[in-house]
């Protein structure tokens, strides 16, 4: 006898759950969807330690006709699809047909639903997949839908899983997730028997009041409106205002065709037109909602539809950049394709730890001909692999040109030299040197500082105590969405202790050693103090500026990374005029 067996229909059920539901997260998003599909208006969330016990999702949608009741946790039953053109337009959520299925047969299930045609309801019962009773059950139009016991059959993944604190965690961002993509639907969250969040319908304008909701009463402060609308793509949503440092980014969320989705390209695309706005190592704050015809893109390439795939990745990757773009700027400061190259340069030269900045950057941004680009990058390379000097000290300077660049030269070099990076430099170490010589004491505040934060972070911060009061800050928490900072590190400014506070709580939710905190206040300071652009300096302090430059560790950069200077040398030079080959 053969002994290919085809595989039991239920362990098929299991074997799929695997791929489908991950962890109690990933029921609360297939039954919203599910709800959400069914056009309710109103959906009802509620879960227990961590969604393991008990998930219950109520919606008041169109509900499940008495015939269609067992077919629902059917493999690949679904009343959303039946031609198979209907796949390269799918506008609902779901269409595999194979959540119910799958969540069935790993839990105990309980469905309560009327439809909207039928007078009266009907009540399903499984456990591990196998149907148990199927009867007439009073209810209102809905569904209601109660998974207990998840994981129960497949206890290797229950092992998985996490304490009930982060599977809330990620329950909160599935809801949290749909929630914004359906503004006009009402949600209603209870976790473990409390009210987490209410949200009523708003419209989509609207939204930054359901963010309010969400995460603090001010959050909308942070946001800027975005819109871009070109061949038939819609950009629209809100980024966070720049400088607004944060390194996570449980706030960053990509809609497609009102779709949760994650596009880790896009994401950096995101990032990256924020330019200098944002430092290397924050992250910004989105919420952008892309509306384009169905059939560019495809839904169907990952089992949880989060992942999609577009067509015209390129396309949607420019008009991003130009929706954000004139968002944070009407008039579009720096082209992109500058700023591309700037960032290759600057990590060039971080690693080959150089003061130089190669001459190819300032040829490109004064718009010589493209073969002769070419060509000098490739000395670039071969000026690469040497080891360069890391002190310097000009002799000579000629004043400032366009407010900011100091010209400068020596026996070898030529330099530009930004006044106000370079300024921060100097201000940074000589601040860094006097703190460090101080020692962290602490200050207390006469007037303790509120702050507002989302029940989510305002756990973290009872989690990482220990750590904030490391770090000189003394914090009290006085309601469920609030604390008080009492005592602040001895360099912090007055009115800067929120600021500091909140980089202080970002990295500490990331793990960030505590030094950078501290180090990043300097780099704060020290760019505060500084001569800006267009300010005037008088020669002499030219002269004092350069020499403490050159008696910097490193001169070459300002704290937040950016170059304080280029240089071209004098053999460079007479090799462009064709005086000589290039020796260096
Ligand atoms: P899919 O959503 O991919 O169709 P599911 O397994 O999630 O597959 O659901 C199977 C079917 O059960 C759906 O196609 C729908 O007809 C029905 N259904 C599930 N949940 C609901 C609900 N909350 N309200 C109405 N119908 C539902
Ligand atoms: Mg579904």
């Amino acid at each position: 006898m053969g002994i290919i067996k085809k595989l039991d229909p239920i362990l098929i059920d299991r074997i799929a759950a695997g791929e489908v539901i991950e962890r109690p997260a990933s029921v609360v998003k297939e039954l919203i969807e599910n709800s959400i599909d069914a056009n309710s208006k109103k959906i009802e969330i509620s879960t227990y330690e961590g969604g393991v016990k008990k998930i219950i999702i109520n919606d008041n949608g169109d509900g499940i006709l008495k015939e269609d009741l067992p077919l629902a946790i059917e493999k690949h039953a679904t009343s959303k699809i039946s031609k198979i053109q209907d796949i390269e337009s799918i506008y609902s959520f779901g269409f595999r047909g194979e959540a119910l299925s799958s969540i069935a047969s790993i839990s105990y299930l309980e469905i309560q639903t009327r439809h909207k045609d039928e007078s009266y309801g009907n009540q399903l019962i499984s456990r591990g997949g196998k149907l148990i009773s199927l009867k007439s059950y009073p209810c209102l139009q809905g569904t209601k839908v109660i998974v207990e016991d998840l994981f129960f059959s497949t206890p290797a993944r229950k092992k998985y899983l996490k304490n009930s604190s982060v599977e809330d965690r990620y329950i909160l961002k599935e809801i949290i997730k749909l929630s914004l993509s359906h503004s006009e639907i009402e949600f209603i969250y209870f976790r473990d028997e409390k009210k987490f969040f209410h949200l009523y319908p708003v419209k989509f304008e609207d939204l930054p009041e359901r963010m309010n909701l969400i995460y603090q009463n001010k959050f909308s402060d942070l946001l800027l409106p975005v819109y871009f609308s070109k061949n038939q793509i819609n950009i629209k949503g809100w980024i966070g205002k720049p400088r607004i440092e944060r390194s996570i980014t449980d706030k960053q969320f990509i809609f497609f065709n009102n779709r949760p989705v994650e596009i880790k390209n896009l994401s950096y695309v995101i990032k990256n037109a924020y330019g200098e706005l944002l430092s290397d190592k924050s992250s910004p704050i989105f919420f952008l909602f892309y509306e384009l015809p169905a059939n560019r893109i495809d839904v169907n390439v990952h089992p949880t539809k989060k992942e999609i795939r577009i067509f015209e990745e390129s396309e949607i990757y420019e008009y991003t950049i130009k929706a954000i773009k004139k968002t944070l700027s009407p008039n579009y400061p720096l082209k992109i394709s500058e700023k591309e190259f700037f960032h290759k340069e600057t990590k060039n030269n971080i690693e080959s730890n150089s003061i130089f900045f190669p001459i190819e950057e300032v040829i490109y941004k004064t718009e010589i001909k493209p073969f002769e680009i070419k060509e000098k990058l490739e000395f670039y390379e071969v000026q690469k692999q040497k080891k360069i000097k890391s002190s310097f000290l000009p002799l000579r300077h000629f004043g400032v040109v366009f407010g900011t660049y100091i010209l400068a030269c020596n026996e070898d070099e030529f330099y530009f030299i930004d006044q106000h990076t370079a300024n921060e430099r100097i201000n940074y170490e000589k601040i860094k040197e006097k703190i460090t010589k101080q020692g962290l004491s602490t200050q207390y505040l006469l007037t303790p500082v509120i702050l507002n934060f989302s029940l989510e972070e305002i756990d973290q911060i009872a989690i990482h105590k220990e750590t904030i009061k490391k770090q000189g800050f003394e914090v009290e928490i006085i309601s469920k969405n609030s604390i008080a900072i009492k005592e602040v590190p001895f360099y912090i400014e007055e009115g800067t202790e929120e600021k500091v506070f909140l980089k202080l709580f970002n990295k500490m939710i990331k793990g960030i050693p505590d030094i950078e905190l501290y180090e990043e206040y300097v780099a704060m300071k020290a760019c505060k103090s500084s001569f800006k652009k267009n300010d005037y300096i008088p020669s002499e302090k030219i002269s004092e500026l350069l020499i403490e430059l050159s008696k910097c560790k490193d001169p070459s950069r300002c704290p937040h990374g950016r170059p304080t200077m280029l240089t071209i040398s004098r053999s460079k030079l007479d090799y462009l005029f064709f005086r000589t080959g290039f020796k260096k």
